[in-house]
């Protein structure tokens, strides 16, 4: 059996100096024993890795991470699950785990693949349709940009946009992602803020009638360019900030205050965990998208335990397409 641990909280990029793999011995004391398939690793781990207070408990020095999971159930001593169930959770990153059945979800690999309730049936779903439709709240002919497109969250943000009617413009970090999101994801064009001198102006030509709905998982530069293209009663969704979760110093900006008085917009933080009740049918919905072939999704699947504190760090590089799991 194996686990990883973190070593060290990363100064600024993680490295995989910041974590090991140690050989550890099966775990006989739980109820269950769950053997891992998948293991999600999500940039929001990052701020896990800082001993700072938070929404959620910092990981400590020493000891393994966790991030959500699916597993092969070896071994029940409970009458809710059978040897051969599937289970996603939030579990450590062992290939072997004794657990109490507490929080697990069963989940049935005949609706779905199993590595599909990481993604499109797990938190990312979920975020991008909980957040459109809570803050977002799409009017057909609006026009819904999105950060972080090619990834698991704005892959899935800019297909619910072109199911409710709206113009999809979507930035990412490559001419290829940009060309696959408008091909496979039906986005109406994109952007590729690693080429682009000017995002003020390119968010101006790609959105010709400004913008309405801003689904933000980058924050940084970005939202101050987008921010100066907001049109009156807008939303912006603070979903995601990956550009700063790696900085040493409090990032500044330019001040978004002004335009969001001018304009009366509306500027709000999402949390996903904060929606625990609007799961169910938020999860029937996208089921419903994903049979029907409205909803398409990509996953990056890397191969090998030993491979995941790696995957980790390559989601700050924009390796990705879609949602990067690990395969066990
Ligand atoms: P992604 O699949 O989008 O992977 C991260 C992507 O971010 C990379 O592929 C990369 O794509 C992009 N990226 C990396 N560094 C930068 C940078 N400096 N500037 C701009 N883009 C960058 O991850 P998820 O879909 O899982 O998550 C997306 C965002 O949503 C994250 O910020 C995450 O923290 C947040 N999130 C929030 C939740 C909530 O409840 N609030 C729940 C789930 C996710 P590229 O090639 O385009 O650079």
């Amino acid at each position: 059996n194996q686990q990883i641990i973190l070593k060290n909280r990363p100064k600024a990029k993680p490295s995989e100096k910041d974590f090991e793999i140690q050989e550890i011995e099966e775990e006989k004391d739980g109820k269950l024993s769950l053997k891992t398939k998948y293991i999600s690793v999500d940039p929001y781990l990052r701020g896990r890795m800082r001993d700072e207070e938070s929404y959620i408990e910092p990981f400590k020095i020493g000891k393994p991470i966790d991030s959500m999971l699916v597993s092969e159930v070896m071994a029940s001593d409970l009458p809710d699950f059978s040897k051969g169930d599937h289970v996603v959770g939030m579990l450590a990153w062992k290939k072997q785990q004794a657990h109490t059945g507490n929080n697990l979800r069963k989940i049935d690999k005949n609706l779905a693949p199993l590595s599909a309730y990481l993604g499109i049936l797990g938190l990312t779903g979920l975020t991008a349709y909980l957040a459109l439709e809570k803050i977002g709240k799409l009017q057909e002919g609006e026009t819904l940009l999105v950060s972080g497109a090619a990834g698991a969250v704005g892959s899935v943000v800019g297909q619910i946009g072109k199911i409710k009617g709206c113009r999809v413009v979507g930035i990412a970090g490559s001419d290829e992602k940009i060309e696959h999101i408008q091909e496979k994801f039906g986005f109406d064009t994109g952007i590729n803020y690693k080429t682009t001198e000017n995002m003020q102006q390119a968010i101006s030509e790609k959105c010709p009638d400004g913008v309405d709905v801003y689904f933000d998982n980058v924050g940084g530069e970005i939202l101050d360019a987008t921010l100066q293209n907001i049109n009156k009663d807008a939303r912006i969704i603070n979903c995601g900030a990956i550009s700063i979760y790696n900085s040493t110093e409090t990032p500044t900006g330019p001040r978004p205050e002004g335009i969001l008085i001018k304009k009366s917009a509306l500027m709000q933080g999402f949390l996903v965990r904060d929606h625990v009740d609007d799961y169910q049918k938020a999860i029937s919905q996208l089921a419903e998208w994903l049979k029907s072939g409205k909803l398409k999704y990509d996953e990056t699947i890397v191969e090998g335990f030993e491979k995941t504190p790696k995957a980790f760090i390559d989601l700050f590089d924009g390796k990705n397409m879609g949602k990067m799991l690990v395969k066990v």
